[in-house]
């Protein structure tokens, strides 16, 4: 392949900022995320954003078919160049928040994936909320998020950062940052430095009344400097007696606040709520 700036040049591209657009330029980094990703030969990978297809040439020489979606189609002809010797890729230009979970199904053949992605980050807490709530679920999601971002979904219960994401994702799988990444890796330079993420899923939870857990999660984060038993009483139907005794026979003070509560926390007070 030509050097990704060329083609860009050649093809007269401009980078639209109201898209996220960040290019990774650096193979090593781009080797690294695929490693990152546990990506193997029978894999199907899901790619939200190719750009100009850096990131997708790499994983397609990892895994067995790379179905990319992309909202901007600007990067057609650059796509076109920069994948046209790569026979397992297929890009779709649509905005991945349109495409249904039938359409994704469809257009993947409806067997098992992942999903790797150098996300937008206007579209970060949307894209990982969809794929965990999906019904079509991937089976790991590995992002490049904002550092901030990625330190607030792996952090622990008690500390500023921990939130109704933290607690969503825990629901759902486990979460570790697999590496830190410069903003000088990125191509225009954003303002902030960044962190690949991978999320694997797991059925560790599959008999909990989810929708119910994330009602309390959201709930007990509303009014973030209220304890977790005001948070409670207004946004249930619940007295203040009630639900400081649920806290007491949980061994809790009635005095705390949701951050302090980690997800087994969350699904016994759902459970007596
Ligand atoms: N993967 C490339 C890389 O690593 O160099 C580009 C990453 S860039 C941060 C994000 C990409 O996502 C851009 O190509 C942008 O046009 C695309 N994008 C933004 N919003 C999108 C959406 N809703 N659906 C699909 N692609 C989107």
């Amino acid at each position: 392949m030509r050097n990704v700036k060329e083609i860009l040049k050649d093809n007269n591209f401009r980078f639209n900022k109201q898209f996220g657009q960040n290019f990774i330029t650096d193979t090593n980094l781009l080797g690294s995320m695929v490693q990152d990703a546990k990506i193997t030969k029978d894999d199907i990978v899901v790619e939200i954003g190719p750009g100009a297809g850096t990131l997708t040439r790499e994983i397609a020489k990892a895994c067995k078919k790379v179905y990319s979606f992309e909202i901007d189609r600007n990067l057609k002809p650059v796509l076109e160049e920069s994948l046209k010797d790569i026979d397992n890729s297929q890009v779709i230009f649509k905005d991945i928040q349109k495409v249904s979970e039938n359409e994704l199904k469809e257009t993947i053949g409806g067997g098992n994936y992942k999903v790797v992605a150098n996300l937008p980050y206007y579209i970060t807490t949307p894209i990982i909320m969809r794929f965990l709530e999906s019904d079509y679920k991937p089976e790991s999601i590995t992002i490049m998020i904002q550092k901030e971002v990625a330190e607030r979904l792996v952090s622990k219960e008690g500390t500023e950062e921990f939130g109704a994401i933290t607690l969503s994702i825990a629901l759902d799988g486990e979460v570790c940052i697999t590496r830190n990444v410069s903003r000088e890796m990125f191509m225009p330079m954003p303002n902030v430095d960044s962190a690949i993420v991978r999320i694997d899923l797991n059925d560790k939870y599959k008999d909990v009344d989810k929708k119910k857990v994330k009602r309390v999660i959201k709930a007990a984060f509303s009014m973030r400097r209220k304890t977790l038993v005001n948070n409670i009483i207004s946004n249930f139907d619940i007295k203040r007696d009630a639900i400081e005794k649920v806290l007491c026979d949980m061994g809790l003070d009635p005095r705390v606040r949701g951050e302090a509560l980690d997800i087994d926390k969350y699904i016994e007070l759902s459970n007596k709520i």
